[in-house]
């Protein structure tokens, strides 16, 4: 039996997904005229009480569009040094946006207010890149599905206004966040200028992230998303898949997290295992002794059909997702007895 836990973008569209996506009303989402399209744009954007909002193939096409709208060549992005948008997205920041990077060293990938004041430039000196965004990860991947406070995110929208800055979020993996915690989707609609969220993730779609904001961001977007040769046409099936996770898969993501709790605690009896980070969502970072390294941790495993991924030296990622069934942990329970 196959146990795939790399990421959570394995899973596969269940039967209630596939019938919405055959289902859908479709048209050429160029001209605005996929009627499904449509219907999950108005949806999320309704969701986080924003104007509008763009569908888009990747969490990194919404990211790097957010970022290509707010920030001019020579301006500076400030981030956690293991933020998504800094270390996995190809140096989209330069490539796309001629812009550099100032990444901090937060708790779990976490910045507070604090960080944020002391790192903006000073925009009369010459020599400085212009200080221009800040973006959050929330929950943070690398930082093993951390959730941030929402009081912190508060205390940095207050630095970012003071100081003229605009505040972003890679929403990939918000509904882990939002299902652990009191906000609601609109609370975070009111903190961001931009939000990006990920349908393909623990949500379960095939494909699809969406970018949230004002009608003046996704106008701008909509525009280089059509430049970078992202206008699609008849995509209403896969907005279909998004429509139907929103209404049929954010609850569940609680199960998810029980399910890595409960990995976690394998792991932790394993010998080759030092210790696990603290298990916040569907994420298990998993520190390794020095006898084994992540990836002949990683090989051991596959000769079970368990499949995980090396993250740094003795760093290993699992992450659990719809896929994953309690028949699954209980032979996993055996397989991580070594
Ligand atoms: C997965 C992910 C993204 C987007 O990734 P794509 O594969 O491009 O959809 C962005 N941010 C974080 C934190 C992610 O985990």
């Amino acid at each position: 039996m196959k146990i795939d836990l790399r990421s959570d973008t394995v899973t596969l569209p269940t039967a209630g997904m596939r019938a919405a996506m055959e289902a859908a009303e479709l048209g050429d989402d160029v001209y605005g005229e996929d009627a499904t399209v449509n219907k999950l744009e108005a949806k999320v954007a309704d969701m986080f009480g924003r104007d509008a909002a763009l569908f888009c193939p990747t969490g990194t096409m919404t990211n790097q569009l957010a970022i290509r709208v707010h920030a001019q060549p020579g301006d500076e992005v400030i981030c956690d040094k293991l933020a998504h948008i800094y270390l996995y997205e190809g140096g989209g920041i330069a490539l796309n946006a001629f812009a550099s990077v100032r990444p901090l060293d937060g708790n779990l990938g976490r910045i507070t207010a604090e960080m944020v004041e002391q790192n903006i430039n000073n925009p009369h000196d010459v020599h400085q890149p212009i200080t221009k965004l800040v973006s959050l990860e929330n929950t943070v991947n690398k930082g093993g599905g951390s959730i941030y406070d929402f009081e912190e995110i508060k205390r940095i929208k207050a630095v970012c206004k003071n100081r003229g800055l605009i505040l972003h979020l890679d929403g990939a993996r918000l509904f882990n966040a939002l299902v652990e915690t009191e906000q609601t989707p609109k609370d975070y609609g009111k903190e961001f200028d931009s939000i990006s969220i990920c349908l393909s993730k623990g949500l379960g779609c095939p494909v699809g992230s969406v970018l949230i904001g004002s009608h003046e961001l996704v106008h701008k977007a909509r525009r280089f998303r059509k430049v970078m040769g992202g206008g699609w046409r008849q995509a209403g099936a896969l907005a279909a898949a998004g429509i139907y996770a929103l209404d049929n898969h954010v609850d569940r993501l609680k199960d998810d997290h029980r399910k890595a709790k409960d990995i976690a605690e394998m792991l932790t009896r394993n010998s080759h295992v030092k210790g696990c980070y603290p298990v916040a969502t569907n994420i298990i970072m998993a520190e390794l002794r020095d006898a084994m390294d992540a990836a002949s941790f990683v090989s051991k495993m596959k000769e079970n059909d368990i499949h995980c991924v090396a993250f740094d030296k003795y760093l290993v990622r699992f992450v659990t997702h719809l896929d994953i069934t309690d028949q699954h942990l209980q032979l996993l329970a055996d397989k991580l007895k070594f």
